[in-house]
């Protein structure tokens, strides 16, 4: 079949732009197929995506299974569209694919292959090969015998500079500025106990760790800028930095430096880091390039579950990088996988200590889950403590004290963790939102404006703390035998923990509209500030601050943003604030 134009369905979650779909996209186009990407990303688009499919009719359907939890939504697809009549080759990808593949071959007749590591190259041989699939390298198969088969891999691309840039669809917004997700590397040249991004990276074979040139990502931010108006970069790089503190920040200079001499100006980036990889230096050039959120791989704050969890990090790796982003200002997220098997109680205590310490910036806590592949997986299954299958591997942490723990915070907590609309995520945006206004508009926002988010993130990580305080008094007195007391006391915090998520919501609501507000309002004028949709607060307009102008020299500049004592009545512009604090930094 070499040389044959053949049609593509790309299958996968849409919730932000899937950058592996669009690699492949981009790829199989280069060699003249015709690609359509099809968006599916709940059980609920099964109907839609099976219409699409079949519509396009193609001869190849690739579906992205990153997720295991995702991973029956698409089965269930793959079986839809057999059941619609469709005879192409359906192919899976993903990590949740590729470290299963022998089981969903052999448990879904409606899989015919399995990618095992990066699609680009894998995809292209495999629309080459069709009638010979032991051609194609990396990719895991059944024979017409039923029997399944593994063709070993080349290595994922070495490379990066010599993929095409990825296809471009469409781009979400947020406050009128478009958003593109953009890598600069990819993989980890770490080994973390729980990571399926690692094992599925050692599966596909090849480096694990891969770098694009500064010339390369530079080439590509700037079509995204002046051809699509792209203004905020969210950096998807498991760690955007490098494993040499000095190379990453010459690697972020020469970034910074040929941004700017290209013409690429006031952008944001979002990245994600380990806590060890954060130096004042890297964040003061990330700072100058845009940055305004860092979402940070605490995941857990006691040494002896950061060595479980095989993090190479310690604690005071953590306290320094939460305290050098801090200071810088921008939005910080953070995960806490409070449990591994091996968990005992001064190990949550230690972690609640934590977030009684650092409750200005928002969090999520949950176990950390045995993938397939991953160290966490062979060490329960050489301990005989694996659960559950490959659509989710179960396990019980040791110690029945912290499994009790475990077992009553994940019920009580489980909106507030997991759903997609639940409290801790909505934390995150709202700080997001924020962040993202006071760096491209900070003469929208008030000081009032600034410490109602920040009231609202502690409040909100306060209330979890507390929660969680109850829960370990329980916890810390009960027989872990007694059942029927663990489940009614979680059946009580849930109760508790979703009252007042709700209460929390709305509060949280109230800012986002205020923000908006305050993003509808920009260029006109410091009064505009003063209308507040709370109750309970006055407009500052009624607090005699009018007269006070007079009283400070009304009709300069100068006297207009100053109040009776002198302070300022609007909040530090960005710049103002950056330089100062660098200033105080340097005394
Ligand atoms: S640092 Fe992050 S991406 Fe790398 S192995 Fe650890 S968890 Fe995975």
């Amino acid at each position: 079949m070499m040389g044959t134009i053949m049609k593509v369905s790309l299958v996968g979650a849409e919730l932000e732009e899937n950058l592996g779909l669009r690699y492949i996209a981009s790829e199989l186009e280069s060699r003249g197929h015709i690609v359509d990407i099809v968006p599916f990303n709940s059980e609920y688009d099964i109907p839609h995506a099976v219409k699409q499919v079949t519509g396009f009719a193609p001869q190849i359907t690739g579906l992205s299974m990153v997720f295991t939890s995702r991973a029956r939504e698409f089965c269930h697809l793959a079986r839809a569209l057999r059941d619609s009549g469709y005879t192409g080759h359906i192919n899976a990808g993903g990590h949740f694919a590729a470290l299963n593949c022998q089981s969903l071959l052999k448990d879904f007749q409606a899989f015919d292959s399995v990618a095992l590591g990066e699609g680009e190259y894998i995809l292209s041989a495999l629309a080459d090969n069709l009638d010979k699939p032991s051609r194609v390298h990396g990719l895991c198969y059944r024979r017409n015998n039923g029997s399944v088969e593994i063709n070993p891999s080349t290595g994922n691309p070495d490379n990066l500079n010599a993929l095409p840039f990825p296809k471009r669809t469409t781009f979400h917004e947020y406050f009128g500025k478009p958003i593109a997700s953009i890598l600069s590397s990819r993989g980890c040249w770490r080994n973390c106990a729980f990571c399926s991004i690692n094992a599925w990276y050692k599966s596909g074979g090849g480096k694990k760790f891969r770098i694009r040139s500064v010339e390369n990502i530079v080439a590509e931010m700037k079509e995204l800028y002046f051809s699509y108006g792209i203004r905020i970069f969210n950096f998807q790089d498991d760690n955007f930095f490098l494993s040499n503190h000095i190379d990453a920040l010459h690697r972020f200079e020469a970034l910074r430096d040929e941004l700017h001499k290209e013409g690429v100006h006031g952008i944001a980036i979002a990245i994600k880091a380990r806590p060890d990889s954060i130096t004042k230096e890297s964040i003061q050039v990330l700072d100058d390039l845009g940055l305004f959120r860092v979402f940070l791989g605490v995941e857990n704050a006691s040494e002896n579950g950061l060595r479980k969890l095989n993090r190479k990090c310690s604690i005071d790796h953590i306290l320094n990088a939460l305290r050098i982003l801090n200071d810088f200002d921008v939005h910080i997220a953070y995960n806490l996988l409070m449990f591994e098997p091996d968990t005992v109680l001064e190990d949550v205590l230690i972690n609640l200590r934590f977030m009684e310490r650092h409750i200005e910036n928002p969090f999520n806590f949950c176990r950390a889950e045995a993938y397939a592949g991953t160290g966490l997986e062979a060490k329960l299954l050489a301990e005989g403590g694996l659960l559950g299958d490959y659509f989710g591997f179960d396990y019980r942490l040791k110690d029945p004290g912290s499994e009790a723990f475990h077992q009553i915070a994940n019920y009580a907590f489980f909106d507030r963790n997991f759903s997609d609309s639940g409290l801790h995520y909505f934390n995150m945006q709202v700080d997001f939102y924020f962040q993202l206004l006071r760096r491209f508009h900070p003469e929208v926002l008030s000081q009032t404006l600034r410490g109602t988010v920040r009231n609202f993130i502690k409040q909100t990580n306060l209330d979890t703390y507390q929660c969680l305080c109850q829960i370990y008094d329980f916890v810390a007195v009960i027989d872990p035998s007694d059942h029927s007391s663990i489940r009614r006391f979680a059946r009580e915090m849930r109760e508790i923990v979703d009252e007042r998520s709700v209460e929390l919501h709305d509060q949280g609501e109230n800012i986002l509209r205020w923000l908006n507000d305050a993003y509808g309002r920009r260029g006109k004028g410091v009064e505009s500030r003063v209308e507040m949709p709370f109750q309970g607060y006055e407009p500052l307009s009624n607090r005699g601050f009018d007269s006070s102008w007079e009283f400070a020299g009304a009709g300069t500049t100068e006297a207009a943003s100053l109040d009776l004592f002198g302070n300022t009545l609007s909040a530090i512009p960005y710049n103002v604030f950056k330089d100062r604090m660098i200033h105080q930094n340097e005394k």
